[in-house]
C-alpha cells in the first residue's frame, strides 16, 4: 500500500481536520468526526430544516464537503467503510437541530440505518423533530431480492442538493422529506471499476482485476460488482449503464434528467469527460431531455478506478432546487447547464496542389520518402520504448503519426522536377500532424533544406549536402541544442559533416558512398547512450538515462538508412 497518510489510526481525523483547515465556514463538533456549519446554530435558531447526512469515510469529498448554505448542515463520518455510531449522529441532531426539526438523509445499507434510525429515536423522545429518508438508487441490485436491499450511491448527493435548497427556502420538515422522499424514489445510479481501492486498515486492493477485465454493478465500499466482464469502449460503456438505469425508472421518450458523471476516486477527469460526452450523447439519442449536468468526483470510493452514472428525473420545480444556490466545497459552481454541440472547424489552409503535376511514384524522391515512412511506422514500438527510458514515450507515435500522414499525401506532393517544394510539402504536413518537440524540429530540418534547394530541378549531390547541413543548421538554431547534447542531432551533425565531405572530394560523387553517410549516423546514435542529457524530456531524468542511446538519434540513424538504401538502390 502506498498512501499519503500518518498512520492508519488518524486516516479519518486528520481528514476532516485538513478539510476544516481550509474552509471557515465549517467547524467540527468537539473532538469529534462530525463536521458542522460554523453557523450551525444560527441557522437553527431561524427556524430552518437541518439536514444531515454521512456514513463511512472514504467517500470523500462525500459528505463533508456537502456542508454549507444550501446543502448539508451535518456531516458525521465513520471510518473507512463503516457506518458512524449511534451517539455520533446523536451529537449531530443535538448541535444543529433548532424549532425546524432535522432530516436525516441517509443511504441504504444495514449499519448506516440501524445508527441513524436509533439515534432520530431516541432525539424524537428527547422532543426533537427527527425524520429520516432512505437513498437507495442502486439499479444494478434487482428492487426486491436476497440482499440486503439496493445501495445508496452516488444519486445521494442529488437528494442532499434538491432537500438543502428546499430547507434554505423554508420549507417545513415535512416538506424537506417529502421533496427528497420523491426524489429518491425516481433516482438510479450503476457504476463501472477498473480496478478495486485500497481500504488504508487493510493495505491490499480488495479484489483483482485482469487486464481489459472489470466489475460492473459495484458498490462504493471495495466490494465487487454484480458481474465481471470485458472492458468496452467509453461509447458502449456509458450506453451500458445508462440503458439500466433508464429500464428500472420506465423512463420515456421526452422524460426530463439531471445526469451525474461520478468518479469512483482513481480515474482521470480525461476518462470522466469522455464518459460524459458519450453518455450525454446517449441519452439524447434515446428522446431524453438531458437539462443538467455535472462530472466530477461526488461520492468516490478511496481509490478505486471507475465511474457511476446517476440519472434524476426533473421537472420545474427539481430544476428550481438544483439551481439554487449553495456553498459547498464539493457542489460545483456552475449550473450544469449543457453547452451547445458546435464544434469550430479552423479552416484549412493547405494550398491545392499544383497543377504541374504530382510526385511520381517511379521517382527516386518517392522511393525514398516512402521507405522513410515504412521503417518509421515499423519502428513505432522500439522508439516508444527508448523514449519510455528516457522521456515521455511519445516519439515512435509522433514519427508513426507523421509517416502515416505522408503516406497519404505523398500522391499530391509536386513533382519530382520540385524537389524543393517536395520538402516544402513534407514540412507542412509534419507541421500539421505531429507536436511535441520533434514535430517542430523536423518540420525547420525539412523546410531549410527546401530552402536551400530553391526551385533547382535537378540538384547536385553538392546542393544536396548543403541542403542537408543547412537543415540541420536550422535545427541546432531553432532548438538550441549542440553535439553533445544527446539529441537528434549527435546523429544529424556527423552525417552532414560525411556527407559535406563526400560531397565536396574532388571527382565525381558516387552514390555507392552514401553508406558512409547512414553509418556516421548510426555510429552517432550509439554515442548518445554514454552522453549525459542537457536538454529536452530527458534533461529531467537526469544521469538514469546512460546506457540508454537517444530515441531521436536513433530514429534519424533509421530513416537515414532507409532513405539512402531506397534512393541508390537501381542507380
Ligand atoms: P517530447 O516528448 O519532449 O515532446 P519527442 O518525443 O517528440 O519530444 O522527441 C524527443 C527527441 O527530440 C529526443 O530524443 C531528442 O533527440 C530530440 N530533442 C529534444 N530536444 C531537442 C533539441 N533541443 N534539439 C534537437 N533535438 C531535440
Ligand atoms: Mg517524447
Amino acid at each position: 500500500m502506498k498512501k499519503l497518510l500518518n498512520a492508519v489510526s488518524t486516516f479519518v481525523p486528520e481528514m476532516l481536520g485538513g478539510l476544516v483547515a481550509l474552509n471557515p465556514g465549517l467547524s467540527l463538533l468537539g473532538n469529534s468526526a462530525i463536521v458542522v456549519r460554523s453557523d450551525a446554530r444560527a441557522v437553527a435558531e431561524q427556524g430552518l430544516v437541518a439536514l444531515i447526512s454521512g456514513g463511512g469515510s472514504g467517500h470523500e469529498p462525500a459528505h463533508g464537503g456537502y456542508v454549507g448554505p444550501g446543502l448539508l448542515t451535518a456531516a458525521v463520518a465513520g471510518e473507512v467503510f463503516t457506518s458512524p455510531s449511534t451517539d455520533a449522529v446523536l451529537d449531530a441532531i443535538r448541535a444543529v437541530a433548532g424549532p425546524g426539526g432535522v432530516l436525516l438523509i441517509v443511504k441504504n445499507y444495514t449499519g448506516d440505518r440501524l445508527n441513524f434510525g436509533l439515534a432520530a429515536e431516541i432525539a424524537r423522545a428527547e422532543g426533537i423533530a427527527v425524520d429520516m429518508v432512505v437513498v437507495a438508487d442502486d439499479v444494478a441490485l434487482s428492487a426486491t431480492g436476497a440482499h440486503a436491499g439496493r445501495r445508496g450511491l452516488a444519486g445521494t448527493i442529488f437528494v442532499h442538493k434538491l432537500a438543502g435548497a428546499a430547507a434554505a427556502a423554508g420549507k417545513s420538515l415535512a416538506e424537506v422529506a417529502a421533496i427528497a422522499r420523491a426524489a429518491a424514489g425516481d433516482l438510479g445510479t450503476m457504476g463501472i471499476a477498473l480496478s478495486a481501492c485500497t481500504v488504508p486498515a487493510v493495505g491490499k486492493p480488495g479484489f483483482q482485476l485482469a487486464e481489459g477485465e472489470v466489475e460492473w454493478g459495484l458498490g462504493i465500499h471495495g466490494e465487487a460488482g454484480v458481474e465481471r466482464g470485458d472492458l468496452r469502449p467509453a461509447d458502449a460503456t456509458a450506453g451500458r449503464l445508462l440503458a439500466r438505469i433508464i429500464a428500472d425508472l420506465s423512463l420515456q421518450v421526452g422524460d426530463r434528467v439531471a445526469l451525474l458523471v461520478n468518479n469512483l476516486g482513481g480515474t482521470p477527469a480525461s476518462e470522466l469527460s469522455i464518459v460524459a460526452g458519450a453518455a450525454v450523447q446517449y441519452l439524447q439519442k434515446h428522446g431524453l431531455a438531458v437539462e443538467r449536468a455535472w462530472a466530477g468526483g461526488f461520492l468516490t470510493a478511496l481509490d478505486m478506478a471507475g465511474c457511476s452514472l446517476s440519472l434524476l428525473k426533473v421537472n420545474d420545480e427539481r430544476l428550481a432546487l438544483l439551481d439554487a444556490p449553495a456553498q459547498a466545497t464539493a457542489w460545483p459552481s456552475h449550473l450544469g447547464h449543457l453547452g451547445g454541440a458546435l464544434v469550430i472547424a479552423p479552416e484549412d489552409p493547405r494550398p491545392v496542389a499544383a497543377s504541374a503535376g504530382n510526385l511520381s511514384p517511379q521517382s527516386a524522391l518517392y522511393r525514398g520518402i516512402s521507405a522513410v515512412c515504412a521503417v518509421l511506422i515499423e519502428a513505432e514500438g522500439v522508439l516508444t520504448d527508448m523514449d519510455q527510458v528516457v522521456g515521455d514515450g511519445d516519439l515512435g507515435v509522433s514519427l508513426s503519426r507523421a509517416a502515416h500522414a505522408i503516406q497519404n499525401e505523398l500522391n499530391g506532393y509536386p513533382t519530382e522536377d520540385q524537389p524543393g517544394a517536395v520538402l516544402r510539402s513534407l514540412s507542412a504536413t509534419v507541421r500539421r500532424v505531429v507536436g511535441g518537440t520533434s514535430g517542430p524540429l523536423y518540420a525547420i530540418l525539412l523546410l531549410r533544406a527546401a530552402m536551400s534547394l530553391g526551385d533547382s530541378a535537378k540538384p547536385s549531390a553538392q546542393a544536396w549536402a548543403q541542403a542537408f547541413a543547412a537543415a540541420v543548421a536550422g535545427v541546432r538554431e531553432v532548438g538550441g541544442a549542440g553535439p553533445g547534447d544527446r539529441t537528434m542531432l549527435d546523429a544529424l551533425i556527423p552525417a552532414a559533416e560525411t556527407f559535406a565531405a563526400l560531397a565536396g572530394a574532388p571527382g565525381a560523387f558516387d552514390p555507392a558512398s552514401l553508406g558512409r553517410v547512414a553509418a556516421a549516423a548510426a555510429e552517432g546514435a550509439e554515442r548518445t547512450a554514454a552522453m549525459a542529457p542537457r536538454v529536452g524530456r530527458s534533461s529531467y531524468v537526469g544521469d538514469r538515462v546512460i546506457g540508454h542511446k537517444d530515441p531521436g538519434a536513433e530514429a534519424v540513424a533509421l530513416w537515414l538508412r532507409a532513405l539512402i538504401s531506397a534512393v541508390t538502390a537501381g542507380s
